[in-house]
């Protein structure tokens, strides 16, 4: 494959960050293969990382099955947990030192507080509008807006020597305009504290939170530019600001539009008979999947 993807030439790094929680679909192969594709003409290097830190819903099984699907779309990686390289482990579950060390962080830096409230006190609080959208579990970016519970009336330094057993959550700082020019939707803009609140960055059942893991994971692995799908933009506004607090350089973003299905409604990893493996055992070819013209949500 070396004629297909040369050895990096470029400062170029781009990543694949799938979550093994089920298999990947016609979505997932558009948003990796342009991630790929990027890569590619800018020379430069992809890595391949496992985001497995949900210990409820990620599985060994699905984390090969995302390899060996985005192999068969023709899709190759400089880096990865098959590979290793510079900046392995390539796996979430066994990079909980870097999380910790941002976590720290952010709690010598007052950015943090702790959050005692029960899922069920969260659920009592907030009206949840979104309760029923369908494939839910799926998107990342649906943290509902935290009405403010245990969010102390000052920024204050709290002392912990491990996060264990309790929420984080990052104080957002009320007003602010966050704003970013993606390379593919354009000028974004979300306001802190109207169109999402204080996130967590550590979770109660002791993992690192989505947000959390993936600026420090992407600071530590020089990524340059992110490729991943737009149901995401919420959650770069979130990382913008962490990035900040931690004092990590913002790389640049790509969000894709996302594919949905004859009822517009995005694809999930329940929609099974849209996953690669079903397409490919119907007889689909990579091309097949690629450039079928399919319908997008925005
Ligand atoms: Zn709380």
């Amino acid at each position: 494959m070396a004629s297909l993807f040369p050895s990096p030439t470029s400062s170029y790094r781009g990543r694949l960050a799938p979550s093994p929680t089920g298999y990947l679909h016609v979505g997932h192969a558009r948003t990796f293969w342009t991630a790929w594709q990027r890569a590619r003409d800018a020379k430069g290097a992809l890595v391949m990382r496992m985001e497995d830190l949900d210990p409820d819903r990620s599985r060994a099984e699905y984390a090969q099955a995302a390899m060996e699907d985005l192999r068969w779309l023709g899709i190759r990686w400089h880096e990865g947990p098959d590979k290793g390289g510079p900046y392995a482990p390539y796996v979430q579950s066994q990079r909980r030192p870097v999380y910790l060390a941002a976590w720290r962080q952010l709690l010598d830096g007052g950015f943090i507080y702790p959050c005692r409230c029960s899922r069920k006190d969260l659920a009592t609080a907030l009206s949840a509008p979104h309760e029923s959208a369908p494939g839910k579990q799926e998107q990342q970016d649906d943290e509902p807006m935290y009405p403010g519970t245990c969010r102390p009336a000052q920024p204050a330094v709290f002392s912990a020597s491990e996060p264990n057993g309790i929420n984080w959550r990052f104080r957002v700082p009320d007003g602010e305009a966050i704003e970013f020019n993606d390379l593919n939707l354009g000028p974004q803009r979300f306001v802190a504290g109207r169109d999402f609140g204080d996130f967590v960055v550590w979770r109660r059942d002791d993992v690192p939170s989505y947000q959390l893991a993936c600026v420090a994971d992407d600071a530590a692995m020089r990524i340059t530019e992110v490729v991943r799908g737009a149901d995401l933009l919420k959650s770069t506004a979130r990382q913008i600001l962490l990035n900040r607090a931690l004092g990590f350089a913002n790389p640049a973003w790509f969000h894709c539009r996302l594919i949905v299905d004859q009822h517009g409604r995005r694809l999930a990893k329940r929609h099974d008979a849209l996953s690669l493996r079903a397409l490919r055992q119907r007889g689909l070819t990579p091309l097949n999947i690629l450039s079928a013209d399919l319908p997008t949500e925005m």
